[in-house]
């Protein structure tokens, strides 16, 4: 038997019609559009601006902008060698951003830059449903302003996008992680603290302890987490700076009318993050319950080697899980749209007309399909319905010679002859009734 082909595991193609990957339901390419079509509007209502960054970045980029230690780093990453070069395809885009910006000098255009990204982001994790070895993210980042109020503005962007969607019920978890000398002395408490537990400890909670215990904070182990229940909290251990820095971004929160819960545990998995952390969770994902999060990452450009001081805040979000979450809430996805008109051609000349005519109707705007298998009319007629034609325009070797085709109203069944010349007209005009409208706006859509 010939070999078949198929994508790799953790990955899964988008057909222009739903289909199923490894167990779980994947939306067709007109629903990843509408979802990529709120987003960016919703973007643009905060005037962030895009930024598009290669796939493919140095591996030592992402080693020292994720952190050596970090899971991602050390267990996920996709790597490229060509030569003696090491590429990495991008397991996220924060630091890629960075990179654009400071290379770009982008803190010369007006101090500060608004700018979000849609695009495929790769981890080699376990595939499961809402974790994916290539999956897509959205989400945006201000360089250049230390400002709490960039912190809350993102927040509140992240939660606009979820609003624009009309997903509800998920919740905003938030946390400081203070500075780098007040997290040093935190993790050694915690460590010196969880050390006499060591025996209640997950085997990865074990190793966590030796390498990054602040990383046992968001276990999913049941006894881990009720052990942490008494153990010491980073916001003891932060000064008035941190603090006062903290209140500020809850203040603006509130100012904008957003609720969250404070998590005193919730941490990050990257290494470059201080003060403001944010989770935002839905309970209707499952295991994978983070719909997206992020945080401020003041000490990003100094890890990636630079003199320039470039804080930054910004969110992270996977498009598969808002997929799963719209999908949960049986919210509507509008569908595809259908072709304006379908040519149904009968013998050799009219398939010529067909082809013709399609090309003129598509200059001016209609949307045209047709036939491309010669199949008899019944078949192009049932071709038509299954593409949800609202009109199609039907010509053989009579018509042809009289200079007319018909014309036939899919819906009420109701046909008409039309001189072929005249066709363009007609259809906008149709199109135009159908839609209701009275106007002489374009007739497409499109
Ligand atoms: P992170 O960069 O790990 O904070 O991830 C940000 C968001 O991306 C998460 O909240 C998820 O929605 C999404 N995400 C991260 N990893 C994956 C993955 N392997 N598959 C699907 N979505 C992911």
């Amino acid at each position: 038997m010939a070999k078949i082909w198929r994508n790799i595991r953790g990955t899964f193609d988008i057909l222009p019609w739903p289909s199923v990957a490894d167990g779980t339901a994947v939306p067709g390419s007109s629903a990843w559009q509408y979802v990529e079509d709120v987003i960016r509007r919703t973007m643009a209502r905060f005037h962030f601006e895009e930024i598009r960054t290669p796939v493919l970045e140095e591996e030592g980029l992402i080693v020292r902008g994720i952190g050596e230690g970090s899971d991602i780093v050390t267990k996920e990453m996709f790597v490229v060698e060509r030569g003696n070069d090491r590429y990495v395809l991008r397991p996220e885009v924060t630091a890629p951003v960075m990179r654009a910006w400071l290379q770009h000098h982008l803190e010369q255009r007006g101090g500060v830059q608004r700018l979000y990204y849609i695009g495929p982001c790769f981890r080699a994790e376990r595939p499961q449903k809402g974790r994916y070895r290539q999956f897509h993210q959205f989400g945006c980042e201000t360089i250049g302003a230390d400002d709490p109020r960039a912190d809350a503005e993102v927040i509140a962007l992240m939660l606009a996008v979820y609003d624009a969607f009309g997903i509800t019920g998920s919740r905003l978890r938030i946390n400081t992680l203070g500075l780098p000398e007040e997290r040093k002395q935190y993790v050694e408490a915690l460590r010196a603290w969880l050390t006499p537990h060591k025996d209640t400890l997950s085997e990865s909670g074990r190793q966590r302890l030796e390498k990054n215990p602040l990383r046992i904070l968001d276990t999913k182990d049941e006894r881990e987490q009720a052990l942490l229940r008494d153990a010491p909290l980073l916001i003891d251990f932060t000064g008035e700076q941190t603090r006062e820095r903290y209140e500020s971004v809850k203040q603006c929160l509130g100012d904008a009318g957003i609720d969250f819960i404070e998590d005193f545990l919730l941490v990050r998995g990257l290494d470059y993050y201080m003060h403001t952390a944010f989770e935002l969770e839905s309970p209707d994902l499952g295991a994978q319950s983070a719909l997206a999060g992020g945080g401020r990452y003041d000490l990003l450009a100094s890890a990636l080697g630079s003199n320039c001081p470039a804080p930054g805040v910004g969110f992270a979000a996977g498009i598969e899980r808002l997929l799963l979450a719209l999908d949960a809430q049986d919210a509507t996805i509008p569908e595809a749209l259908p072709p304006d008109v379908f040519l149904v051609a009968l013998g050799d000349d009219a398939q010529r007309w067909a082809f013709r005519e399609a090309q003129r109707l598509r200059r001016q705007g209609i949307s045209a399909s047709f036939d491309l298998k010669g199949r008899s009319m019944k078949a192009q007629m049932r071709e038509a319905h299954r593409q949800r034609a609202p009109f199609t325009l039907i010509a053989g070797q009579t018509e042809l010679e009289a200079g007319v085709v018909q014309l036939k109203n899919m819906d009420s069944g109701e046909q008409v002859q039309l001189s072929a010349d005249k066709v363009p007209e007609h259809i906008s005009k149709c199109l135009r009734d159908a839609r209701g409208s009275e106007d002489s706006a374009p007739v497409s859509s499109r």
